[in-house]
């Protein structure tokens, strides 16, 4: 039986970036993955595929809404579904085929099939030939991830009713896609249709969009949907069902009178939320302790309930998030190297790839005000930026919440042009810990959308913005 000092099952950015440090640091490394193709959710029917169609459908959109305005004039632009899908099909692959070569280039050895615990250092790997085999490790890192959640009463045919996966296949536009839940998932993917000509409908059981970022952030998203892209929102709307037939769905919610409402169209995405993967990973015979919604339970090193078993990524608690998987895989690499790694889990941005893009790090206002804590408030409107009035993306704002008495960046909650890039200032300032006035005292190039964040920086230091 081969032996490896680290063991890795499942290969997301969790795994596989786990992987990589641990062979770095000169572990003798392997890596369980049950799909031949690397990456898991994230390259495979993930970040990566639904970057690649939010990046066709924008393009698609501007050339028939605002080319014009440009002073460009060109035939009416006609979506080719195909091509954009084979597209993604394409980045995708070039994306996995790197995985791939990284773990050649780091030495790990690769096991295609499902990774199971037989004890606590002997893993059998059941290839989708039906043939086993085993392998013996010292260490073992679980990064098995997440699958979409449904709710009761659903039935994800996978055909109409269908979940983010299938979102990233169709063969045609929807005419009507109705979209339960209004979170990440519901809004990227409903842009995505709703560029191409969809009519789209979210229904949404809370009373805002993306219910855990700044309250600001999620009115602006709202306006700009309704606005753009004519998103019907129906608020406080519980889900209770959904009916599929050949060409048409049915989905039944009771409103915030508890009156039932129905809405047809020809696609449901079920898009609320997704639950932690660990079916038939053999935890129950090592005694891996999972919590009530079947996370895999750590401490604050990662550690599980089982000496020499660590967990990472969407399996265990924590913000579903590609790079906050990354982060823990190598946290995990290094503690086992002997180092002291940290991770602080308040810095970990979040990304909302609609346009205008919504990108935050640090407190929201609502926790400031629930910790009770003192703060001023900065904020500079992309209308009034130069360089956003040059790209015709004058909606959203920058918004930089800072302690009252030491003037400490405590949040920063942005929706507005590329804010997904710009929020990489907000986490190295906060990560050094740098007030409103360090930001708002050093030279952002202009004309560049980053000076919105030096302009909100100056708004938040004693009200001393310069272009509002
Ligand atoms: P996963 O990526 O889920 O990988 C787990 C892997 O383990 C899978 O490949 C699975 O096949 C494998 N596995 C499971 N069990 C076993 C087993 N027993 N044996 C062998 N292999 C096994 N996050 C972002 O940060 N930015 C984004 O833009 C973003 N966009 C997203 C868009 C969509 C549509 C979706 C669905 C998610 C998106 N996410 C995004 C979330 C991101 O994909 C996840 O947070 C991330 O993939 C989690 O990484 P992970 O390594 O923990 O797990
Ligand atoms: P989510 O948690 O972001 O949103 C789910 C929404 O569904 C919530 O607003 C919730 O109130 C609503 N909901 C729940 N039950 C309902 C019901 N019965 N009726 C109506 N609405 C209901 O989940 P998601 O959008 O599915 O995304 C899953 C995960 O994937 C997220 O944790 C996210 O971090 C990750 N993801 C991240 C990105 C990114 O970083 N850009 C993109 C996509 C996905």
């Amino acid at each position: 039986m081969e032996k490896f000092d680290v063991t890795i099952i499942g290969a997301g950015p969790g795994g596989y970036v786990a992987a990589i440090r641990c062979a770095q640091l000169g572990m003798k490394t392997a890596l369980i993955e049950k799909y031949p193709s690397l990456g898991g959710t994230c390259l495979n029917v993930g970040c990566i595929p639904s970057k690649a169609l939010l990046d066709s459908s924008e393009h698609f959109h501007n050339a028939l809404h605002n080319f014009k305005e440009h002073g460009i004039d060109i035939p009416e632009p006609k979506v080719n579904i195909k091509q954009m899908i084979e597209r993604k099909r394409n980045v995708v692959k070039m994306t996995v085929d790197g995985i791939n070569f990284l773990m050649k280039k780091n030495k790990i050895t690769v096991f295609t099939g499902h990774g199971s615990f037989v004890t606590k250092n002997q893993i059998e790997i059941l290839k989708a030939d039906g043939s086993k085999e085993q392998i013996e490790t010292a260490k073992t890192i679980i990064a098995t991830g997440s699958k979409p959640s449904s709710l009761p009463g659903i039935d994800i045919d996978k055909k109409r009713v269908i979940t983010s996966t299938e979102a990233l296949e169709l063969t045609e536009v929807p005419k009507h896609l109705i979209i339960i839940g209004g979170g990440v998932i519901g809004l990227e993917l409903g842009s995505v249709y709703g560029r191409l000509g969809s009519k789209v409908t979210v229904v949404e059981f809370m009373d805002r969009i993306i219910a855990g970022m700044d309250g600001a952030l999620s009115k602006e998203l709202q306006r700009v949907l309704k606005k753009e892209l004519s998103f019907e929102f129906l608020m406080k709307h519980k889900v209770t069902g959904t009916k599929a037939s050949a060409k048409e769905v049915t989905v039944s919610a009771l409103n915030s009178k508890d009156e039932k409402v129905e809405i047809k169209g020809d696609y449901c995405l079920v898009a609320v939320g997704r639950k932690p993967y660990t079916d038939n990973l053999g935890l129950e015979k090592i005694g891996v302790k999972v919590d009530n919604r079947g996370k895999i339970e750590t401490d604050d090193h990662l550690k599980t309930s089982v000496d020499g078993i660590y967990a990472i990524g969407d399996v265990i608690k924590g913000a579903m998030l590609a790079h906050k998987a990354e982060e823990e895989g190598v946290f995990v690499a290094e503690q086992m190297a002997g180092q002291k790694p940290h991770i602080n889990y308040n810095l970990i941005p979040g990304v909302v790839y609609t346009w205008p893009e919504v990108a935050a790090v640090g407190y929201t206002e609502e926790q400031l005000k629930e910790q009770g804590k003192k703060y001023k408030v900065g904020s500079f409107p992309f209308k009034a930026s130069g360089r956003a009035r040059a790209s015709m993306d004058t909606d959203g704002f920058v918004k930089v919440l800072a302690d009252e008495t030491t003037d400490e960046i405590l949040g920063v909650h942005m929706i507005g042009p590329r804010t997904a890039d710009m929020i990489a200032e907000a986490v190295v300032a906060m990560e050094y810990k740098a007030s409103a006035e360090d930001i708002s005292r050093m030279s952002h190039a202009h004309p560049t959308f980053t000076e919105s964040m030096k302009e909100a920086c100056l708004d938040a230091t004693g009200k001393r913005a310069l272009h509002i």
